[in-house]
Parts: structure tokens; sequence; C-alpha cells
């Protein structure tokens, strides 16, 4: 690869293999968990059609991801639906999962619509226990035990998840996981459910769980996370915690997901893979097109600037990085744009200089003077900057403006409608 000669002819430094950066914890091989079609369907106003989603999963396995999460199915008959459709796939790569709260019912649907996996969650902060579960620590043991037992009794995956672990005391962590893990759970997940944590105290927690948690089960249980964006930190949070141990890690592409979303699979895959030497299993030039084809179906746009995967992420503008890239692509790009399905774009404005106008000129057999060339890079950047900025303003509200209603979920004169059909009565002042 490209990269890997810069670094041994001595024209850049790698600082991240160096061993004094690298964590003694980090593991050999990672799994990717992705969660798209779970909590990245639950991106406020997106929803999927069932074969939107089968597509999403056939391309997720083929590019290698390892564990799908393709539905809840304890919520509805089209939740079943989704989930036996594609456990009936017969899929290569991936095992796919569907998850379910801790009680019996939903671990019967997961199990009854072909799940193979099944993460069974329960909260265990005290803030969720006291205000949302309404129930004693001991009873959650006691209802752990049994959830895992029953669905292990019937030969599936079991992976525990304690939601808002992140907000939980260590001691109870631990006290739970080892519940989950004498009862037969197969993996532990770690979930920042509301990206509280920062990347030293994801390390600390995942470190301290890890040691009490395998010293005291004498089993070197897998661990899994599960990390929020709400401060901007899923995927250093992601990292830290693999930095730690963690094998497992959940991702949803372009990073949907609930609120900010969950840790993007294009950051977490690619920081791995290149800034870890980490191999996923990953067919990384598949990228792209997963985010677009999740992107159309969730009808939401992908952030302009998103690392990777952002219509600006190989993109430039600016003369001199430019004339940079021309002489040397890897001046000012990180990777090869193809080995994540995308090409080097150049776009022409205020900042275009000569290079791109000469490059341009000699790819269809154009000549021209220096004093011509001069004045063509004049010309561009006039043009650009005479647009009219006012014009530009109204067309991007107006855009704002349709994106806002396509994705916006059911109206509020709807729901009053849905409200006067069913009870007959008109809604008074709130
Ligand atoms: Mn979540």
């Amino acid at each position: 690869m490209l990269l890997d000669e810069l670094e041994s002819e001595g024209l850049i430094v790698n600082f991240n293999k160096l061993p004094e950066t690298l964590s003694k914890h980090l593991p050999k091989e990672v799994l990717i968990w992705d969660e798209t079609l779970r909590d990245g369907e639950q991106t406020p106003g997106t929803t999927l059609l069932i074969d939107e989603k089968i597509e999403i999963a056939k391309m997720m396995d083929d590019m290698g991801v390892h564990i799908i999460d393709v539905g809840f199915p304890a919520v509805s008959e089209s939740e079943r639906e989704v989930v036996r459709r594609i456990a009936a796939e017969g899929f290569t790569n991936a095992s796919i999962c569907a998850p379910a709260r801790a009680i019996r019912s939903d671990i019967d649907a997961s199990i009854q619509a072909g799940a193979e996996e099944v993460p069974i969650f329960i909260a265990t902060s005290s803030l969720h226990l006291k205000y949302k579960l309404k129930k004693n620590w001991q009873e959650i043991s006691e209802i752990v035990t049994d959830c895992i037992e029953y669905a292990k009794s019937h030969g599936v995956i079991v992976n525990f998840v304690t939601e808002d672990t992140s907000r939980t005391s260590i001691a109870n962590t631990v006290d739970i996981f080892k519940t989950a893990a004498e009862a037969g759970a197969d993996r532990v997940v770690i979930a920042d459910t509301v990206g509280f944590l920062r990347p030293e105290s994801m390390r600390y927690l995942v470190s301290q769980v890890r040691d009490r948690l395998w010293k005291e089960t004498k089993r070197k249980i897998p661990l899994s996370v599960h990390c929020h964006n709400d401060f901007g930190l899923a995927t250093a949070n992601t990292l830290a915690a693999i930095e730690e141990g963690v094998v497992a890690p959940h991702v949803c592409i372009a990073g949907f997901g609930e609120r900010a979303g969950n840790a993007p699979l294009e950051e977490v895959v690619m920081a791995l893979e290149i800034l870890y030497n980490i191999k996923t299993g990953i067919d990384t030039t598949k990228i792209q097109e997963l985010a677009d084809l999740t992107s159309q179906y969730f009808a939401i746009l992908l952030p302009i600037h998103k690392a990777i995967t952002g219509e600006n992420a190989f993109s430039h503008e600016a003369g001199i990085h430019v004339h940079g890239i021309l002489s040397h692509r890897l001046c000012y790009e990180p990777i090869p744009a193809e080995s994540v399905g995308r090409q080097t774009e150049f776009y022409m404005g205020k900042g275009t200089g000569s290079g791109l106008v000469r490059t341009k000129l000699q790819q269809v057999g154009i000549e021209a003077t220096e004093e011509q060339v001069h004045q063509i890079v004049l010309q561009v950047k006039e043009t650009h900057q005479l647009r009219n900025k006012r014009e530009m303003l109204l067309q991007l509200q107006r855009a704002q403006e349709l994106l806002r209603e396509t994705r916006l979920g059911l109206k509020e004169d709807e729901f009053w409608g849905i409200v006067r059909a069913v009870t007959g009565q008109q809604p008074g002042k709130p």
C-alpha cells in the first residue's frame, strides 16, 4: 500500500506504530457488530421498509460485518418479519442478532424469529432502577439469571447488555456481569448509553471491569462496547475501550442512531485498520456504498464534512493543497480515497490555483500560455466570488425546509387528527 511505501522510504513518520503508543491489551482480532438496523433506525424520523433492511444487511454481510443487529422482534410484527426474512437469507459472514429486554416473551420473540444471537438488555444505573424499572438490585439479579439461563437453554448466543453502564458503579457492573457470566452469557456489553464518558474514563471503566470480572469468574468472557456520540466522542471512546481489550465494538454506518448517533462504522474500522494495524476483516472499499445506500433509505443526507463518508472527506479546493495532491496525493490525504470506495475530488472556486487549471487543460489537450493560465485562474476565482450570496442562502433555506419535511415523523395536525378519530374529542389548550 502507498502508505507503507512512504513509511519504508522514510518520507513520513508513523507514531501509531511505536510500541509505547500501543496498549498491551489491544486485541489481535476485532468483531465488527453493526447496529444500523436497530439503533440506527431509532434515528428520529427514519423508518426502513423490510426490503430495504434486507438489502442493507446483505451488503453488510458481503463486506464482512461479523454481527448484524437486524431489529427488535418484541416491538412489532413487521420487526419479527424482518428478522425472520434476514435470518432465512443464510449469510456467509455475519451472524444475525435480535435484542430482547430481560423478559422471557421478548427472548421468545427473538428466538422464534430465527436470531442466532440475542442481546438481552437491562438498565443498571440507580437512576434507571429508581425511575424507569422501579426494581431493586436483588430483583434485577434474579431476572438476569432467569433470562440468560432461559435463552441459553434454547441454544442461542447470549450477549448481556447493561444499559447505562457508564453511569453505574463498577462494583454493580462487575456484580451483574458476574451473574450473567455464571448464567452462561457469551459476551457482556458495556453501554455508554448517553455518551457520558471520555476516552480516559472509558479505559478506566473497561480495565476495572475486565480485571475484576475475569478474576472473579476465572473466565475471560469477551467484552463488547456500545458508545454514543453526544459529546462527539463515540469513536474515541470505542477505540479507548478496544485499547483495554474490548473485542466486539458496536457501530452504525455513518454514525446514525439515537440523538447524536453511535460510533460510525467507517471511523472505527478505518482507525483500527490504519491507525492500529488491526485487521477487521471488512472489505473497506464497500464502505461508501453502504453509507450512501443507508443514507438514501433513511432519507437523511450524510453530513458534508463527515469523516471518511462525507462528501468533502476527499475533496480539495485550496490551491496549495491541490498543488500538493497533484504532486503526491498523500501530501494532503491520510489514506488513498479508493481504500474506502471514494475518489479524490477537486472543487473550483475562490481557492483555486494554477496547478489544477494546468492539469485540467493538459487532460483535454488544451495548450495555454502562462498568461492565459493566470487569466483563467483569476476568472475562476472571480466567478465564484460573484455568485449571488443572497440567492444561495435563500436556496439553502428552501432546501433545509424541504429536508425537514421529508424526515419529520407525523405532523402535529396528523397526530391530533388520529386522536380526534379515536376519542371523538377536540383537544383543548395544553
Ligand atoms: Mn444505543
